[in-house]
């Protein structure tokens, strides 16, 4: 019989890819959202519009002999939405997270997985060796997402314990890819360059900071191919998906130009830079048997085109 998942958050940009994987992997799923995909319908046997803020909502969404509960719903953005809505993410994630969980171990599920983040982990400096998962603690994350985040992580992993089910929790780097969010504050920065790269017409952009901050990049399909290898392992502590190829903003800028195909020199200018650097260990998710195809280039060359296509649709 196939297995039953279902994926809160289905109507997001990775939840969605995830719900097509566990699709083509020969599952039954049900997408849980407070709103619907905003490119493709969703390819979920079911779909529920739900507030999972609602203790009762997530009860429901949860219902009928569901084996694998994937949580990716979160009031989450990027750097920018990340400084300004503090507020906003602790509340609705924090209420999602706790529901969701709760809602899971009533129902007897099998497995729990999260989406949690690398904003968990502290600043580093330029140069600092890598950190493992366990270098979380001391706990000194750059933001409240990150603090939420860790929460969420003890949250699951004490229910898991109480109530005898696998918990198995991701720290997904920044994430990039067509579909993901482009426009209107929350969008991350491959894809806010590729936008600005887009509109730019006399080939200068305003970017954030001096561009020497350090980050790492990972592509859609490969942080999905990476959520499926954990789940199916016997791996339940926290575990970094991401990849080992670090590049400083300035040089994220050359990428996104080099994709489109325009000279586009960057104007720096003060705004939320979040952390200096990021160095994380891949070792164990790398134990699995992942590696990932897309360097930010080749991921690169697939997002720009989409993103700029949705600046020309909206000059249309
Ligand atoms: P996204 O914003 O596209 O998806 C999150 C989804 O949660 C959205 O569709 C949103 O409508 C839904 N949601 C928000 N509030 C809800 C509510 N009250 N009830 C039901 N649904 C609600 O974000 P994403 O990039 O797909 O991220 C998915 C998960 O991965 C999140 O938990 C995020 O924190 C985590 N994550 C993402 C990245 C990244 O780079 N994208 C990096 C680290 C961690």
């Amino acid at each position: 019989m196939a297995k039953r998942a279902v994926v809160c958050g289905a109507g997001g940009f990775i939840g969605s890819h995830l719900v097509q994987r566990l699709m083509n992997d020969g599952y039954w799923v049900r997408g849980v959202d407070i709103k619907h995909p905003e490119w493709t319908a969703s390819a979920a046997h079911e779909f529920i519009v739900a507030d999972l803020r609602e203790p009762g909502a997530a009860t429901a969404a949860l219902r009928g002999g569901i084996d694998e509960v994937y949580q990716l719903a979160a009031d989450m953005g990027g750097m920018g939405f990340i400084h300004r809505a503090e507020t906003q993410i602790m509340h609705n994630s924090m209420l999602i997270n706790l529901n969701v969980v709760d809602a899971a171990a009533k129902a007897g599920i099998e497995r729990y997985f999260l989406a949690s983040s690398v904003c968990v982990y502290r600043d580093m400096k330029l140069g600092e060796a890598e950190l493992t998962e366990e270098d979380a603690y001391p706990a000194a994350p750059d933001n409240e997402y990150g603090w939420e985040k860790l929460y969420a992580e003890r949250a699951v992993l004490s229910y898991a314990r109480e109530h005898a089910f696998e918990a198995r929790i991701a720290r997904f780097q920044n994430c990039y890819g067509p579909e993901g969010t482009w426009t209107g504050g929350r969008e991350k920065a491959p894809a806010a360059l590729s936008r600005k790269v887009a509109e730019s017409v006399d080939g200068t952009i305003e970017v954030w900071g001096d561009g020497s901050a350090v980050r790492s990049f990972v592509y859609i399909d490969d942080l999905i191919d990476g959520v499926r290898r954990l789940v199916d392992s016997d791996v339940s502590e926290p575990t970094n998906i991401g990849t080992r190829e670090y590049v400083s903003v300035k040089e994220l800028v050359e990428l996104v130009a080099e994709a489109a195909g325009k000279n586009i020199t960057p104007v720096w200018v003060p705004g939320p830079v979040g952390v200096q650097s990021r160095n994380f260990s891949n070792d164990r998710i790398e134990s699995l048997g992942y590696q990932p195809l897309f360097d930010l280039a080749s991921g690169l060359a697939e997002t720009y085109p989409w993103v700029a296509q949705r600046v020309a649709s909206l000059a249309d």
